[in-house]
């Protein structure tokens, strides 16, 4: 077996029931690897007055540029009732195939494939032109305040340059090699409460009902289309997911009425244009109507896009040479935490199959993890040549 075997790299990951925000000693496992590969590693701690302290890992190996940095977490969701699970989630099991554990595809395995790749990497290479870094958080599945968005500013204050990036989450809907993502949509949260006067039904026109404002302010916010989407994007969309009126009683108007809503968005926008054309809707409504409203926004990142240049399709090719499958680019799904990278770097995301994560029996298939480790090497390879 190889010193650095993805197989066994990662059954000791997942042994660490790294549950988000709590580390449980991965991020230590991990440095201490590295470290026997050479790899100078620098644990970082962010605390903040509501968040626990998270461990963060950046490690580099090499002082020339470029430097090819690999971006992953080491934080899992919760698995939920261990009694769905076919194994204990935090006891890695291979049955048919396929290695179960949480953890097995988002994204322990993906980190162990490109920590494989390097020691092999490294053994037919002495000398890199350039150099290769590992960043990995264990705050990406919470809430990634105290993660890569700090590592971030922390290597801007150091001065460190990262020239290209891999994050690794599971990128493949079906098939290891479908889907390289480039680009993620943005997303933006909003919280609405208008504030009416409370008074008797059968005399509205002694109170404001609040529930009529809403109602115009949400179709207004609705009907519309936010735009058609482009070559790289599907359209943005805002969905409502919830109205709350604290109100039972038939004969009373209620004072208050509220909604939620979040906006997933492509690159015609961002979330300051979003909050001004939202912002100046509900002041139409809100100034016709006579009635106030309070407004709150939670943004968790703007939506970006990385040109599919030379690394990029480099990248497709070995993609395609290996698992046989045209990769298509693509920008779709959830956030994830190239959205903070990309401030500094350019971002590909590619790594395993994401069918069972953050489900129960969340597994990987084991030629898929040979398979992957082969295309991360191949990366390595052509990215220093
Ligand atoms: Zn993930």
């Amino acid at each position: 077996m190889k010193n650095f075997d993805e197989l066994q790299l990662s059954k000791d990951l997942i042994k660490f029931p790294s549950i988000t925000p709590i580390d449980a000693g991965a991020i230590n496992y991990l440095s201490k690897k590295l470290k026997r590969l050479g790899f100078n590693c620098k644990i970082l701690e962010f605390k903040d007055k509501k968040n626990p302290a998270i461990k963060n890992l950046y490690a580099r190996i090499g002082n020339k540029q470029p430097n090819l940095c690999y971006a992953g977490h080491t934080d899992v969701v919760p698995p939920g009732n261990i009694k769905d699970w076919s194994v204990n989630p935090f006891k890695p099991v291979i049955k048919n195939n396929y290695l179960i554990g949480r953890g097995a595809n988002d994204m322990k395995s993906s980190i162990a494939c490109f920590l494989s790749a390097v020691s092999d990497f490294l053994k037919n290479n002495k000398k890199i032109n350039g150099s290769i870094s590992f960043l990995i958080t264990g705050d990406e599945e919470a809430q990634a305040i105290n993660g890569t968005k700090k590592v971030v500013d922390y290597l801007i204050k150091k001065k460190e340059k990262i020239d290209f990036c891999i994050v690794g989450e599971p990128t493949n809907p079906n098939k290891l090699g479908e889907m390289i993502k480039i680009g993620r949509r943005g997303s933006l949260s909003c919280n609405l409460e208008i504030e009416g006067n409370q008074g008797h039904v059968a005399y509205p026109h002694l109170s404001n009902n609040p529930i009529n404002s809403l109602i115009a302010i949400c179709r207004k916010l609705k009907e519309k289309p936010l735009d058609k989407g482009n070559k790289h994007f599907q359209p943005s969309n805002l969905e409502f997911t919830g109205i709350y009126v604290d109100n039972k009683a038939h004969n009373v108007i209620p004072a208050k009425a509220k909604t939620q809503f979040n906006i997933r968005y492509n690159n015609f926008h961002t979330a300051a244009s979003l909050k001004k054309m939202i912002i100046s809707t509900i002041k139409s409504i809100c100034k016709k109507n006579k009635i106030k409203f309070k407004i709150e926004f939670l943004t968790s990142g703007d939506s970006f896009l990385t040109k599919p240049g030379a690394t990029i399709q480099m990248a497709k090719n070995i993609i395609k040479k290996i698992t046989k499958i045209n990769t298509v680019y693509s920008t779709t799904g959830g956030t994830s935490d190239a959205r903070f990278i990309k401030k500094i770097a350019p971002c590909l995301e590619f790594g395993l199959v994401n069918k069972t994560m953050h489900k129960v029996d969340e597994c990987v298939s084991l030629s898929d993890l040979k398979k992957l480790t082969k295309i991360y090497n191949k990366i390595l390879i052509e990215y220093f040549k």
